[in-house]
């Protein structure tokens, strides 16, 4: 499988002005194509395919107005392209119902005012790291890279990505081997949590780390700052500057927070079960700010592919499952739990039940494995955690999936 090492860049000045004009290139390459067929739709002509687009492209750069074009490496002009060819394939697929997910758009165009600007040089763009460290991206130069970490193998392609405060980073697309950890015997059932950001079944709750919060309470200071600033002066640009900063470290911050705490569970667990997030069902709630600030599909992203990576498995259970208010010790329902119910106890046996641990015992239970109620200690005798492909077949998770 595919996976990404990200690393900061330092362009020189001459190489950030080259940058901008690479930038500058695959947007009107991409802009244009993305007219092409809109207005083909519009005329009501065929859909103007891949192949065509990429010989209007050579085809453009010959003329006059578009002569410039010639100044950028021409593989970056084709992964744009290729970018809008995927936006596009992405949109059919969604209209068709061949997406999980929200539904998606159709391809927008592009604007230097976009939040994030990127290239890609893939191998035939011969891109590459030299003896010293640095980085040789054809017509822009050797740029130099702070290698945070090893990159594992040749990379076979590269993305310069600019982000909205102006960093420059290398993303590195490496197919992995999938390493496989020894075999474990723990499994884990987790749920994503507002007081905390993840209980696991054993009973340990995890909160977001000081680092994370120290970032959290800078940015609110700023925007803090920024409200206070007269609109249209000076001092307000760079309060939105300093906004901006603030935001890329809460994210950096966070992504590093996930990082660690997926590696964690993955490497300690033969299993790991989450709950399906209901972020698209609780969109236009008072909780969608929350949800989408604590980054948890983010999250879940990571343990599925670190899963995936390291032999685990992992099951997502339906979202409908009523979690928090089965009792973990007899499977009986009670009635539903607004959010300030901490802890409750059960009406038929009588269990005191932590809320967050309970609901944690069940994603496990609801996903096939076996945990107990107190402690992650699976039972002697009880068959492995079904594999991947058998997940599918389980009735609970087969009815929600979607
Ligand atoms: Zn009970």
């Amino acid at each position: 499988m595919q996976v990404r090492y990200n690393y900061r860049l330092y362009p020189t000045g001459g190489q950030r002005q080259a940058l901008a004009r690479a930038f500058g290139c695959a947007r009107v390459v991409y802009n244009d194509g993305l007219r092409a067929r809109q207005e083909a739709h519009a005329a009501g002509l065929p859909y103007v395919t891949d192949v065509e687009l990429s010989a209007r492209l050579t085809k453009a750069k010959t003329t006059l107005e578009r002569a410039w074009l010639g100044g950028v490496s021409s593989v970056v002009l084709q992964q744009a392209l290729a970018d809008l060819n995927a936006a596009y394939r992405n949109f059919f697929a969604s209209i068709r119902g061949e997406r999980r997910g929200p539904k998606i758009g159709p391809p927008r165009f592009r604007s230097r005012k976009d939040r994030r600007q990127a290239i890609r040089f893939t191998a035939n763009a011969r891109f590459k790291i030299l003896p010293g460290g640095k980085l040789r991206l054809p017509k822009i130069g050797d740029v130099p890279v702070r290698w945070s970490r090893p990159l594992p193998c040749r990379p076979s392609s590269v993305t310069v990505i600019q982000d909205s405060t102006g960093r420059y980073f290398a993303s590195f697309v490496v197919e992995s081997q999938v390493g496989e950890l020894p075999r474990t015997e723990p499994v884990t059932g987790i749920d994503l949590g507002l007081k905390h950001f993840a209980v696991l079944s054993d009973g340990t709750k995890v909160s977001s780390p000081r680092f994370l919060r120290r970032a959290e309470k800078n940015l609110k200071r700023r925007q803090r700052d920024l409200s206070r600033k007269r609109k249209g002066s000076r001092n307000r640009d760079k309060a939105r500057l300093k906004v901006a900063r603030a935001h890329a470290r809460v994210a950096d911050a966070r992504r590093n927070f996930h990082h660690q705490l997926s590696t964690t569970l993955i490497r300690e667990n033969q299993a790991v079960a989450v709950e399906d997030l209901a972020v698209r069902g609780l969109a236009r709630t008072r909780l969608a700010k929350s949800i989408h600030d604590a980054g948890w599909s983010g999250f879940v992203g990571m343990l599925e592919y670190k899963a995936l990576l390291y032999g685990r498995t992992f099951i997502r259970i339906g979202r409908f499952e009523p979690t928090s208010r089965t009792c973990s010790a007899c499977g009986t329902k009670d009635g539903p739990k607004p959010l300030h119910v901490r802890e409750w106890m059960c009406p038929a046996c009588g269990a005191r039940l932590d809320r967050d641990i309970n609901a944690a015992v069940n994603v496990a239970r609801a996903a096939g494995l076996a945990v107990t109620a107190c402690g992650a200690q699976v039972r002697p005798g009880v068959p492995p955690p079904a594999q991947r492909s058998e997940t599918g077949t389980h009735p609970k998770s087969r009815r929600w999936s979607a």
